[in-house]
């Protein structure tokens, strides 16, 4: 990933250069020239920086930090360059950089734990809600900002003494990817919990959504193709003692120990088919353990693609395109991804 980076410069006019001159101080022909070319070069680095400026002035006024070249950050460890990232501060941050972006390519990220960035650059802006993770209780209910990371959210939960999301401590992304992707395990989903989801359109208008509004189903909800961001939601709870609540919580991790590979991944990559894991027929397709590249089919749970070294996402793709061939051919299903590429 250093070297991929070190090698690639989204701004190369802004590297120095060493400007030879004649002993004499005169200039030579070439030198001229040289200085020429460097002047119309040094006004277009003017015109860039200011616009480039001009941008980052614009996202701060929305309290969004901007970085340029970014290396990709995905839980599985691939991908190249993120053009353009953002990082608003907080949900009224993060709702006036989408206002400020309309129109623009851009994709609202968490913790990236379930999406697979190109190898090449991503040319899009990336917006990432982690610095917005606000927590906030109110008797049995709960209100959580987009980037509020779900294992922190559940131990904030124990500890005020309130019961349902134990299920789900174990995943490792944010508020907002949980209820887009209506994440779950153990038989628990988010949506099964939410009050409401605050969220803003791609035109810039907070709204407010209602459970059956989000219409959640088996990984899914309407978030992704209505081109919402989630700010925030609240949750309904039940109270129990902290006690039982942490007695949960180690059990389930304990469950994901023993059956989960502890390598970098995406978690599933393919959604269950007609209610039986992906990793069933992948298993029975003796497709455990197949390598691409630095990607490696688990050989403890069939639907985790791990990370062993320097996997690429192109790696990622060959050996997942090849579980969706052979799962076809042998069983005569057709696998549906829950991994989302950006
Ligand atoms: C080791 C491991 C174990 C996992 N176990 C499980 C599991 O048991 N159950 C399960 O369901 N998942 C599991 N996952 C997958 C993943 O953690 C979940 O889907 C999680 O909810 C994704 O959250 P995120 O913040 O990382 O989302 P990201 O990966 O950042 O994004 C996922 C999708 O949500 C969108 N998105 C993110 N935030 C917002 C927002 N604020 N508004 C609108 N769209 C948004 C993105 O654009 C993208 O389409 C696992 C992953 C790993 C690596």
């Amino acid at each position: 990933m250093r070297n991929r980076t070190e090698k690639f410069s989204l701004y190369p006019h802004r590297e120095k250069r060493f400007i030879p001159h004649a002993k004499n101080g005169a200039k030579t022909q070439s030198e001229k020239d040289k200085k020429h070319t460097q002047t119309k070069r040094g006004a277009y680095n003017i015109v860039m920086e200011k616009s480039l400026n001009k941008r980052a002035e614009a996202l701060k006024k929305c309290g969004a930090k901007v970085k340029y070249g970014v290396p990709a950050f995905s839980a599985f460890g691939s991908g190249g360059i993120v053009s353009e990232a953002v990082y608003p501060v907080d949900g009224y941050s993060l709702s006036k950089t989408i206002k400020l972006l309309k129109g623009e390519k851009y994709v609202v990220l968490g913790g990236a734990t379930n999406v697979l960035f190109p190898d090449g650059v991503y040319d899009g802006t990336v917006i990432v809600t982690t610095a917005a993770k606000d927590f906030s209780r109110k008797g049995d209910r709960i209100y959580c900002a987009a980037g509020a990371r779900l294992p922190d959210v559940v131990g904030k939960c124990c500890n005020c003494a309130l019961s349902g999301l134990e299920q789900l401590s174990g995943i490792p992304g944010s508020v907002g990817g949980a209820i887009t992707m209506n994440a779950g395990a153990f038989g628990r989903e988010i949506a099964e919990l939410i009050t409401r989801v605050d969220a803003v359109t791609s035109d810039g208008e907070v709204v407010a959504l209602s459970p059956s509004a989000l219409e959640a189903d088996y990984r899914h909800s309407c978030i992704g193709e209505k081109g919402l961001t989630v700010l925030g939601a609240e949750l309904r709870l039940t109270p129990s003692s902290k006690r039982e609540i942490r007695a949960c919580i180690d059990g389930f991790a304990e469950r994901r120990r023993t059956g989960q590979p502890q390598g970098r991944s995406l978690g599933s990559v393919f959604k269950r088919a007609d209610g039986v894991s992906a990793g069933y027929y992948i298993e029975r397709a003796g497709l455990k353990g197949q390598k691409s590249g630095g990607a490696e089919i688990s050989d403890r749970h069939a639907n985790f693609i791990i990370n062993s070294g320097g996997a690429t996402s192109a790696d990622f793709l060959a050996l997942s395109e090849l579980a969706k061939r052979e799962v076809k051919e042998r069983f005569d299903i057709m696998l549906e991804y829950e991994v989302v590429f950006l």
